[in-house]
């Protein structure tokens, strides 16, 4: 579809995409507790590719309309610019950084969350819910490297760190094994057909994304060129479990299903979902419905799509008559990335759009584009409609959830997780927190308007032997898009920043 031709189809105006503030009185009704939390976790979705924050109108019709009778958060972040530490710390409520191994897991990785420690789904279940998780998990599963058998019960998952329920893919949909995982089994595997999974050397017989690169149906531009799974190469290998395999086209709808059957199934109890979806992460492979919908090529189609899975989702809340008694938080767990490593068009259809809005940078690093999110809170009856600018981390979420539910975090537990309840309930509450760290492969610190990035390369966090001086500052008052690293006009400033660092390396914790 021609980008004229998709915009007319949008029926796209300014007004309407003009969310209206405090659209919603709440005429008086206390804050209630929410029966339900349906936590819908998108994956390298953009701020710009949400319409309803970004400058290109249409590709997220449904989310548009949603966020008007929701709170359309704006500076918001994940605590991380990538899939592993992100989610680490959303269900651990610790910063990822705190744990070394957190860093991008391959798809045989253990898991990652201690099973002993407090997390966001046990707290939720100690409420009183039945806690379900569906979707991308990239936590790891099982004993780890050469040691996990496919092939059996795999333990311990996310069953084991406060899920009732699990339907996961283990990584990422360009990472083997390309098999769903259901309350630690493999969906669909057949005994005689058993997986191997290994990120080391193929196995014999089995395709190669390098040597028969020619047959691929979407190739590579970089990675992405070892086990060959539904005629698309992946990072790591296995061999067996034909019958398991994902097929990627249906894979948006087979976890909107299952999300909608658990919340069908749990639908006259307290329940918390998550759903993360695997749009719009690479391989971009949209249901043939979505296929030429935007003029954007796979990266827009997946978008489409992603906001056609929230649609269905929302909708079966609705049917079951939910809406009310349901808290609903809609975010991505980083920033966006153009090309990720196959050739699918996104960098020659880009156009004028804008992933990250005009935020500088993107997915992997520290400026705003890799972690200033597209957030999105809506609980009908219950919280006024309008835009909220309290600074917000995913990081919050386990202590936020909690509060809401009545259950006390225990001191020892989510170490960074801020209570943002009362921001939650009421926009004009002020923030839990003035400042956050985020991280790539380093940590920055947000104060204020003010944001200091530690040196680079210098390692995973800042050292006592590192200058400070070395790294960046901006005021994003001033600079929002972060062009101007003012570190040698205000060098005490980042000498007190990297001291703030230091020191909550050192506490072990930032939540008072
Ligand atoms: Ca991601």
């Amino acid at each position: 579809m021609r980008r004229r031709d998709f915009l007319r189809a949008m029926g796209f105006g300014a007004a309407a995409f003009a969310a209206p503030r405090w659209a919603f009185p709440a005429g008086g009704t206390p804050p209630r507790r929410p029966r339900n939390i349906l936590f819908i976790l998108a994956d390298d979705l953009g701020w710009g590719d949400v319409s309803c924050y970004g400058a290109t109108p249409g590709l997220t019709p449904f989310l548009d309309d949603y966020a008007k009778g929701g709170v359309r958060f704006t500076d918001a972040h994940s605590p991380a610019s990538t899939c592993t530490p992100t989610r680490y710390a959303i269900f651990t409520g610790q910063y990822a950084w705190r744990k070394p191994g957190t860093g991008i897991a391959p798809g045989d990785s253990a898991l990652l969350i201690d099973t002993d420690i407090a997390t966001l789904p046990k707290l939720m279940k100690q409420s009183g819910m039945v806690t379900g998780a569906v979707g991308k998990w990239h936590l790891g599963m099982g004993p780890g490297p050469g040691k996990t058998d496919w092939n059996k019960p795999i333990k311990p998952s996310g069953n084991d760190v406060g899920f009732d329920y699990t339907f996961l893919m283990a990584a990422t949909a360009d990472r083997t094994p390309c098999v769903y995982v259901e309350n630690g089994l493999v969906v669909g595997l057949d005994p005689n057909d058993p997986i191997e999974v290994n990120y080391r050397h193929n196995y014999p017989g089995e395709p190669d994304g390098k040597r028969d690169r020619a047959s691929l149906k979407m190739d590579w531009d970089f990675g992405h060129n070892q086990a060959v799974v539904n005629g698309i190469g992946r990072i790591g290998y296995m061999k067996g479990g034909k019958k398991a395999r994902w097929v990627d086209e249906e894979m948006a709808d087979v976890f909107v299903e299952k999300a909608c059957a658990f919340m069908e199934a749990n639908k006259d109890r307290p329940f918390f979902l998550y759903l993360g979806t695997n749009d719009i992460h690479v391989p971009r492979v949209p249901h043939p419905r979505f296929v030429g919908k935007t003029p954007f090529g796979p990266r827009g189609d997946v978008t489409v799509q992603f906001d056609d899975s929230v649609r269905r989702v929302i909708e079966k809340l609705r049917e079951l008559g939910l809406e009310q008694d349901t808290l609903v938080v809609i975010t991505s767990d980083n920033g966006p990335m153009v090309n990720d490593g196959y050739k699918d068009q996104a960098v020659e259809r880009l156009g004028d759009h804008k992933p990250s809005g005009d935020w500088r940078g993107h997915k992997y690093q520290p400026y705003e584009g890799g972690h200033r999110l597209p957030f999105i809170v809506r609980w009908d009856g219950a919280i006024p409609a309008g835009t909220n600018d309290a600074l917000v981390s995913l990081v919050d979420l386990g202590a936020t959830f909690a509060a809401l539910r009545g259950v006390p975090v225990p001191q020892a537990a989510l170490p960074d997780s801020f209570d943002q309840s009362a921001t939650f309930l009421d926009p004009s509450a002020p923030s839990a927190r003035t400042s956050l760290i985020c991280q790539d492969y380093r940590l920055n610190l947000r104060e204020g308007d003010w944001k200091y990035i530690v040196p680079g390369p210098a390692g995973n966090a800042p050292g006592p032997k590192n200058d400070p001086l070395n790294g960046e500052l901006y005021d994003l008052s001033a600079d929002p898009s972060e062009r101007n690293n003012v570190i040698k006009q205000h060098p005490d400033r980042a000498k007190a920043m990297y001291a703030t660092l230091l020191k909550a390396i050192r506490d072990g914790r930032t939540r008072p």
